[in-house]
């Protein structure tokens, strides 16, 4: 067993506090990583306060995670101590269903286990996350990472990076299409970065007028504010994707509206509230509304690669440990540039 010093929520209403606890001895085919940077995502919010439910306490977050590999099992090849590595969301499926075959280990029809807040597939323990200064996990959910990029900006793309790559994939986002990002937070200005950079003409919707000039740093072509309704007016049946980032409740049907014909509105925004969605708002025009879960194995390094060569990152504020729970505060606020990263040598 490995002693680890971390972070975690003790309960939902508990703000998050230094945490010990002892990592697994290696299996066979597990990597060890000391973490050196670990994104905080409002995913790690919702389940520290548990607004999905089924959180089960001490909770650990973290599933953004950058780091070396200091230690392998007898059976591991594809690393090696020393490698730069990364960690997301996953960390185990059951790779023998059809998605996991695929490559869609996220959707694995055996529930695929999260980085944090999963029962561990052998021993049944509760994982325990990237706030904390290492993680073991098996090598079929590490991924390789370039020594090209500054690390603190990659470890955001190992969750808001490879939830806004994978949907415009699949759904081909590229030059000719008009796409909107709703909401400028972590997973916004990667989904912004990202549709700029496959062609297409990207708008930013925002409830933040402050965030205008960094929307068109970023690449974005247009801006709206949408509590200003006239600003909505002229986008009415305009856009083939929007892409909902929003964390918290919010009116489907205005942006609905938004959408031209064959037009989808792709939910990668999770909100605890549900929502009300007429069924005209999808018959006029044949729209769609869509979700998507962040990514598989293989499209997160594809992602990753694919960043590496286009100098993407994720523009980050690095904090100490001990600020997580001012970070939090702030991401409720919407006053995050954009992502926060812990740097994990504070700890
Ligand atoms: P974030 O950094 O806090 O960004 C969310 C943004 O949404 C805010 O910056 C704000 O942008 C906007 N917003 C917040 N409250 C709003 C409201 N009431 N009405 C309209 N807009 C509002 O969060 P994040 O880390 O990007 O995560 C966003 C959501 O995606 C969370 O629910 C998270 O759990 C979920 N998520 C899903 C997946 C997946 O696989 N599908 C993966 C990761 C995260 P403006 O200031 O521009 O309005
Ligand atoms: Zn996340
Ligand atoms: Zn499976």
């Amino acid at each position: 067993m490995t002693p680890t010093k971390g972070y975690a929520a003790q309960a939902a209403t508990e703000p998050l506090a230094p945490f010990s606890f002892e990592r697994r001895d290696l299996r066979p085919n597990d990597v060890q990583i000391e973490i050196l940077y670990c994104g905080v995502c409002h995913s790690d919010l919702h389940t520290a306060r548990n607004e999905w439910h089924g959180t089960t306490y001490p909770c650990v977050p973290g599933h953004e995670i950058v780091g070396r590999v200091t230690n392998v099992g007898e059976q591991v090849n594809k690393f090696k101590k020393g490698d730069l590595v990364g960690v997301g969301c996953l960390v185990d499926s059951c790779q023998k269903c059809d998605n996991c075959k695929q490559g869609l280990e996220q959707y694995c029809e055996e529930m695929p286990t999260q980085t944090y807040n999963s029962p561990d597939r052998i021993d049944q323990s509760v994982t325990k996350g990237g706030y904390s200064n290492n993680i073991i996990v098996s090598e079929n959910f590490v991924l390789s990472v370039s020594d090209k990029l500054p690390l603190e900006g990659v470890a955001p793309l190992l969750c808001a990076g490879i939830t806004t790559y994978s949907p415009m994939r699949h759904w081909k986002v590229g030059p000719g299409h008009k796409v909107a990002v709703l909401g400028l937070g972590g997973l916004g200005h990667m989904a912004v970065k990202l549709a700029v950079s496959f062609g297409a003409e990207v708008t930013m919707l925002s409830t933040s007028p402050s965030k205008e000039a960094d929307a068109k740093r970023l690449g974005a072509h247009k801006f709206a504010l949408t509590k200003d309704p006239e600003q909505l007016k002229g986008l009415a049946n305009y856009f083939d994707f929007i892409i909902d980032t929003v964390s918290a409740e919010h009116n489907y049907n205005m942006y609905l509206n938004l959408l031209n014909t064959d037009g989808v509105m792709i939910c990668v925004g999770a909100p605890p509230t549900p929502a009300q969605v007429p069924a005209f708002n999808l018959i006029f025009q044949r729209r769609s509304i869509a979700g998507s879960l962040i990514g598989g194995l293989p499209e997160t390094q594809e992602m990753l690669d694919y960043c590496a060569e286009h100098g993407i990152t994720s523009d980050v504020e690095v904090i100490a440990m001990k600020d997580i729970n001012t970070a939090y505060e702030r991401m409720l606020k919407g006053d995050v540039r954009y992502r926060f990263v812990i740097d994990m040598a504070t700890l």
